[in-house]
């Protein structure tokens, strides 16, 4: 690398007086920006602050917004009362505090947790694991619960604030690899956090390593959801194992499975850097492919154009888009969510005006309890104004690729807050026979 090896280094809410780029804030917005990182997590590194952020734009800024916590993201009441403890300095009153506005914040959403948990022989959980549709397992890493930098939005911001504990993570693949010999109809193995590309390579290679055998010859596909192509490229060029990191992907490749990188890029602004052009260009180069997603959120990427912007760089630099998500229902949600209607009209717009080549790309899509929902159109049905919904995955594999109705509602934003229009969904008794059973995995071989 021409590059000198930068090494990582995390700014937390301590240092919010002392950052110089913060500078430029008055005292009452760092003071508001303590508040709020006592009850959400904030951690961030020196590449998002010095190469992301346009400091000239800020506090609108959108990788600002994305990174450091905003006064808005609290509710009034809960805002103040924060305002107020942290300005007297009271840890243990602001930890109190912090905690019950923390449980109010729905910090695990759906409740998907454990449905999803799949089961060994003898009928214990396996912990770390997720097996909701029928070809995917989800793998957490107990080491990759963490990040290069944390999203103010993000779904797990309940493990980083220390609020729900790391059991549900794995601590080695053995159960993995013994749950994946008994169930051939899973194709493909997604490694998810937190960010598992924070392991180290020789952690990395003892998780997927043991996915290569030629008795799991079914596994055709190993994904690993990353967000440190967009805060840490590093990762894959100058770290002292990014070589080690681009050689196990290549081992994927010769054992004859594809290694996707599930790459989360919100922001056009995230693919402008040399680093992160050089990274992508390495990761390609190891025969991985990259497929893009990320949520649509508020103060971020609300308007067509960034995400139009965002999937045409993608596409020029040979990654490709795959799902624009909805922001989902949990944390600081009245700052960042988006009307399902205008998430819908900032998708067409965009995907409207861009290449074919991009149009894998699908959403608006909200992962939610029976599966993950397209908002497919919003349209007129026996004179009623609707939502027109597609399930893209389901719990029944037999219920995807089939659309439904739901009335329309200009301020919904979440799938809990929609109502059948005229008949009740076709997978509504179904899944709610599999909530009561928890018998959901309803195919040949599911358990
Ligand atoms: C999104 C998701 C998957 C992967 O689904 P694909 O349609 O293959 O992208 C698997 N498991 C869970 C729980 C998911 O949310
Ligand atoms: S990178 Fe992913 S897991 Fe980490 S904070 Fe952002 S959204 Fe959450």
């Amino acid at each position: 690398m021409a590059e000198a090896a930068p090494k990582l280094h995390f700014y937390t809410a301590h240092d919010i007086d002392t950052l110089p780029q913060l500078r430029k804030l008055d005292a009452d917005r760092r003071l508001a920006m303590k508040a709020v990182s006592s009850v959400l997590p904030f951690r961030v590194n020196q590449y998002v602050v010095e190469q992301l952020i346009d400091w000239d734009k800020v506090p609108d800024d959108p990788v600002f917004q994305l990174t450091f916590p905003q006064p808005g993201m609290l509710r009034e009441d809960d805002f103040n009362t924060m305002l107020g403890l942290v300005s007297d300095g009271d840890q243990g009153a602001i930890k109190a505090a912090a905690e019950r506005i923390q449980r109010s914040l729905n910090p695990h959403p759906s409740g998907q947790m454990d449905l999803n948990v799949p089961f060994d022989t003898d009928g214990n959980r396996l912990p770390g694991m997720q097996h909701k549709y029928r070809e995917t397992v989800v793998f957490f890493p107990l080491a990759g619960q963490t990040c290069h930098s944390y999203c103010q939005y993000c779904f797990r911001w309940a493990q980083f604030v220390g609020l729900q504990d790391l059991k549900f993570a794995a601590r080695e693949a053995d159960q993995l690899v013994e749950y994946l010999k008994r169930h051939k109809e899973v194709t493909s193995v997604l490694f998810t956090g937190g960010d598992p590309m924070v392991m180290g390579a020789p952690v990395l290679h003892r998780y997927i390593e043991p996915l290569l055998t030629p008795e799991l010859s079914h596994i055709q596909s190993i994904r690993i959801g990353t967000k440190s192509v967009a805060y840490w490229p590093y990762r894959f060029t100058s770290d002292a194992d990014a070589d080690d990191v681009l050689r196990l992907y290549e081992k994927v490749e010769k054992s004859g499975r594809t290694l996707a990188v599930m790459a989360h890029y919100g922001h056009p602004r995230e693919l402008g850097t040399d680093a992160a052009r050089e990274a992508l260009k390495r990761i390609r180069e190891s025969g991985a492919e990259v497929r893009c997603q990320a949520p649509l959120i508020r103060h971020i990427n609300d308007d067509w154009e960034t995400w139009r912007k965002l999937w045409d760089l993608e596409i020029r630099l040979g990654a490709h888009p795959y799902y624009m998500f909805v922001e989902r229902d949990t944390g600081a949600r009245n700052y960042f969510e988006v009307p399902l209607e205008r998430a819908f009209d900032t998708f067409t717009r965009a995907y409207r005006n861009i290449t074919g080549l991009g149009r894998t790309v699908r959403g608006p899509v909200m992962s939610c309890m029976p599966g993950k929902v397209l908002v497919d159109d919003v349209a007129e049905r026996g004179g009623e104004k609707v939502f027109v919904l597609k399930m893209i995955q389901g719990r029944n594999p037999e219920w995807v690729n089939r659309t439904f109705l739901a009335k329309f509602d200009p301020k919904a934003t979440w799938f809990d807050q929609l109502e059948p229009a005229g008949e009740l969904w076709f997978f509504s008794e179904e899944l709610q026979l599999m909530i009561e059973t928890g018998n959901c995995r309803p195919w040949p071989g599911g358990d």
